[in-house]
């Protein structure tokens, strides 16, 4: 066992050696690889790609933390603190000295 083990740390030092050699072509081959992907990629149109709509913005309560659709949260002094439903909006905060973060 102890044989696989010198061969398998021989066989990494020599592996890192030949691609630190090797690493100045290996990046040379990958930006004319990525010039070319960039090239096709003009022609093929991607419609995977996903765009983050503005309409399914979450936020959060600001009494009991829950993440809700912007649209249906309640919100006082113009967006200054929000709610997730009328009971969060009369509740009080649990405790009377709260520290805020940030
Ligand atoms: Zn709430």
């Amino acid at each position: 066992m102890s044989k696989y083990l010198i061969i398998a740390g021989l066989l990494s030092i020599i592996f890192v050696l030949i691609y630190t050699r090797v690493r100045p072509y290996l990046k040379l081959i990958q930006k004319v690889v990525n010039s070319l992907n960039v090239a096709t990629d003009v022609n093929a149109s991607t419609p995977a790609r996903q765009k983050s709509s503005s309409k399914s913005k979450l936020v959060r309560c600001d009494r009991c933390g829950t993440w809700i659709p912007a649209e249906r949260s309640l919100t006082l002094n113009s967006g200054l603190a929000t709610f997730c439903s009328p009971e969060c909006m009369a509740k009080k905060p649990a405790s009377k000295e709260r520290k805020i973060a940030g």
